[in-house]
């Protein structure tokens, strides 16, 4: 009777033991796959604790595991960009961290809540691919400052010619407006392009003005107004809603342009006669401006692309009416940096709306008057 009790337990024993080698074995694997990991893991508790990390996340973050585990991640990563980000809770994109430990080294940062409240933070060392996208942004303001000035040389003399009785002959006339055109065209592209360059380029957080939405919108109609009549012999009616007491903390002059582009856009994909609606108002907590027309629409396979630079539906559209291709490009860029997004709804034949979804945490109330 004894052998057989014995023998019960010696097996459960080997059992045991072989489950626990399996369980070290994949334990030892799993530890190897995430330190061959170029990038970066940390798991946060649910108070933002280090719990564990990957050897790649120590070094690329200045953490060791050893002496950092159960500190506060905030109390080694001090950056108020960081701090920001993880206290806000909103990890659908990245965020870029310069490395305060070597300031060649740009990492980007995610954060992905899993289990109960817990978080993985995922970092990536971004520094080479960084340098070539200044290299990119510094080639185009670069090759569009050059071409600016010899630009602006033709179009003066293009001017001065026709401007100047009998210097160009009747029958040459016609050519020298389509090169007058032309010109002016192809500064507006480099016009956008050094504006795209300069917003891209500019890492630093844009100035936090309080913004009387208010009369910034009624004056963006009014240039709306102006533009409806240069295009079309018949007016686009253009109605203009704000939630008065709402107003914005930001670049008054980088919305002003982001606001203006979407409005304007909006008057030169809407046929004669059709309708513009401005609105300024909060969705739940967030405030959001929106520009919905009754124009020609998008079809759904191109909203994705929009805002890529010189992205078109149609190209000869977008071209008789003064576009550059890079006008939802400086938008999107503008709205990122106030932590904006860009949505856009549209209907083909029937219309679109974009809109421009602030955080709450620029909402400035303004006092009710007494
Ligand atoms: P563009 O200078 O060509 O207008 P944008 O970057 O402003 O360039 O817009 C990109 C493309 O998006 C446009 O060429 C056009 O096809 C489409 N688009 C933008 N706004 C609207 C709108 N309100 N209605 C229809 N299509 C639009």
């Amino acid at each position: 009777m004894w052998e057989d009790v014995f023998n019960a337990l010696l097996q459960y024993e080997r059992n045991n033991q072989r489950n626990q080698t399996q369980l070290n074995s994949a334990l030892e694997r799993f530890n190897l796959a995430t330190s061959a990991m170029p990038d970066g893991l940390v798991i946060l508790s649910a108070s933002n604790e280090i719990e564990w990390c990957t050897p790649n996340a120590e070094r690329q973050l200045g953490l060791n595991l050893t002496t950092d585990k159960s500190l506060p991640i905030v109390n080694l990563i001090r950056e108020s960009h960081f701090i920001a980000y993880l206290y806000n809770g909103e990890y659908d994109e990245p965020f870029k961290l310069k490395s305060w430990r070597n300031a060649e080294m740009i990492l980007e940062i995610k954060l992905v809540p899993f289990a109960n409240n817990l978080k993985l933070l995922l970092c990536r060392d971004m520094t080479q691919l960084e340098k070539v996208e200044v290299m990119r942004r510094d080639f185009i303001a670069n090759v569009s400052h050059e071409l600016r000035t010899p630009l602006t040389v033709v179009g003066g003399f293009l001017e001065t010619l026709t401007d100047m009785e009998g210097a160009v002959p009747e029958n040459l006339k016609h050519y020298f407006a389509m090169m007058e055109e032309q010109t002016i065209r192809m500064r507006r592209i480099i016009e956008d392009l050094l504006t795209l360059s300069t917003i891209e380029s500019n890492s630093e957080i844009p100035d936090n003005n309080v913004i009387d939405m208010h009369s910034l919108l009624k004056s963006v109609q009014n240039d709306a107004l102006g533009l409806s009549q240069g295009l079309n012999k018949t007016k686009h009616k253009i109605h203009l809603n704000v939630d008065a007491a709402l107003n914005l903390n930001g670049a008054q002059e980088e919305l002003r342009s982001a606001f203006s582009n979407l409005v304007s856009n909006a008057i030169r994909y809407t046929p004669n006669g059709g309708e513009i609606f401005i609105s300024w108002a909060l969705r739940g907590d967030q405030p959001v401006f929106s520009v919905r027309d009754t124009g020609i629409g998008i079809e759904q396979k191109h909203i994705d692309r929009l805002a890529e630079r010189f992205y078109r539906v149609d190209r000869s559209r977008s071209r008789e009416t003064g576009g550059t291709g890079l006008g939802l490009s400086i938008v999107k860029h503008i709205l990122i940096r106030h932590q904006a997004k860009l949505e856009i709804s549209s209907e083909l034949g029937v219309g679109s709306t974009f809109s421009a979804v602030f955080p709450k945490a620029r909402i400035v109330r303004k006092p009710a008057p007494l």
